[in-house]
């Protein structure tokens, strides 16, 4: 089953963001012994990480209840200002693992409504990212668009409209809807650039690298946003794309390696482990 080649992208796997959520879970696993220690929904999107950090003892939430002790860990991707506000009052030790780039996302949102700016966050209106940062606009005056055929300018209140993007959309998602606003004359626009550079360059880099290969492995979640996002990048450049999130999936395909070029790469909540496994794998039969 031994590929002619592999290539492997240099910037799969784990973010800063990522690394340093984990790393503070299992460090605040090890000094609780009573385990009371929850995260606020799934500390990462990669189910194989949080098993492992709920069998150390990692209890995962969606609610705070009154009078809640112990401690919780807020997500990398945030949680929304009134369920801050909920963990605030409560007697439960907070530790906020937002990743720095999302909490950017989540100011600017609030910069913008605050100062009277119809707030468009273009990404996915569902993810916990998008949902956190939303909460941060005045009531009314946002809105979430998947993408520029998403957009009814019409449908727009006022004049002043800012525009953001969820950290971990493709670059010209964001630009193509900020470039219609701007044929628009009589506006007063201002977008600001709250995309991830450590997923751009992975899109990038996965991209160029599924081009040349004849079988693209993106290793990741499949609740993994970013994750997606690599692997459609990768598909619509080459069919033989697949989303996996263990070495397993790529054995139960049944795929003949032998003398083909295979390309891996990873989302950012990819541990390096499961890299191994699958980079083993691939080279060895698992
Ligand atoms: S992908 Fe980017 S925005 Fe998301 S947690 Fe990692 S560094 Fe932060």
């Amino acid at each position: 089953m031994m590929p002619k080649k592999l290539i492997i992208s240099d910037s799969a796997g784990v973010c800063f963001g990522v690394e340093k959520a984990v790393t503070t879970a299992e460090e605040v696993l090890n000094e609780n012994s009573n385990k009371n220690v929850k995260s606020f929904g799934p500390l990462i999107h990669n189910p194989q990480v949080v098993d492992i950090l709920q069998k150390k003892g990692l209890s995962v939430v969606d609610e705070i209840k009154k009078n809640e002790r112990g401690t919780i860990i807020i997500r990398a991707h945030g949680i929304p200002n009134y369920q801050e506000k909920d963990l605030e009052e409560s007697e439960i030790n907070v530790i906020d693992m937002t990743c720095p780039i999302v909490k950017k996302l989540q100011f600017a949102v609030k910069y913008l409504s605050d100062n009277d700016y119809f707030v468009i966050i273009v990404g996915n209106n569902k993810h916990p990212e998008v949902i956190g940062a939303k909460s941060y606009a005045k009531n009314e005056s946002v809105m979430v668009i998947k993408d520029k055929n998403e957009l009814n300018v019409e449908q727009i209140p006022g004049n002043k409209i800012g525009i953001v993007a969820q950290t971990t959309i493709p670059k010209e998602l964001f630009w193509d809807v900020v470039d219609i606003f701007k044929l628009v004359t009589n506006l007063n626009i201002k977008a600001i650039d709250t995309l991830c550079d450590d997923i751009n360059n992975k899109q990038i880099e996965s991209k160029e690298i599924a081009k040349d290969v004849d079988i693209m492995f993106v290793i990741g979640g499949k609740n993994s946003s970013n994750t997606k996002e690599i692997a459609d990048i990768c598909k619509n450049v080459n069919k033989n794309t697949y989303q996996i999130e263990t070495f397993k999936e790529i054995k139960d395909l049944n795929m003949n390696l032998r003398n083909k070029v295979v390309g891996i790469t990873a989302g950012a909540s990819t541990p390096p482990w499961l890299i191994k496994q699958t980079i083993d794998g691939v080279l060895h039969g698992g």
